[in-house]
């Protein structure tokens, strides 16, 4: 499996600050955020698509969701609302084979996405 940016990230070879880290996952700032907030929950455990998550590893994305909502109601938006996005594969928009989950807000988001 190639090693791709998050990859480098969790092993420290690139630097981006962390806003959260436990022992399932880590959360970084986007590099090219799409909205006020735009941080991204990432797992140590290395999978390539959310379609390749297995039923044993359902607790993890549970987690990574949680995580995702407290960053939230530490960054002050929880309250006017965020988006959580998943993005899977090349019509989902995914460019980093590594699962993440997008933390948008602190604006109001359009529906439907692009
Ligand atoms: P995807 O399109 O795969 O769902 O999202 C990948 C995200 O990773 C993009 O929003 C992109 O801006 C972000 N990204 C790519 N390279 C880096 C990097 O080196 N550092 C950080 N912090 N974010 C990155």
């Amino acid at each position: 499996m190639a090693e791709n940016v998050f990859d480098k990230i969790l092993a420290g070879a690139i630097p981006a600050p962390r806003v959260w880290e436990d022992e399932q996952c880590i959360a970084i700032r986007d590099i090219n955020p799409q909205a006020p907030v735009h941080v991204l929950v990432i797992p140590r455990t290395k999978i390539e698509t959310v379609d390749d998550v297995t039923e044993q590893q359902k607790g993890l994305v549970g987690h990574m969701t949680w995580v995702a909502t407290e960053i939230a109601r530490r960054e002050g938006i929880a309250d006017e609302g965020y988006r959580l996005v998943w993005n899977c594969r090349r019509h989902g928009g995914q460019e980093v084979t590594t699962i993440h989950l997008h933390l948008l807000g602190g604006r109001s988001m359009k529906w439907p996405p692009g």
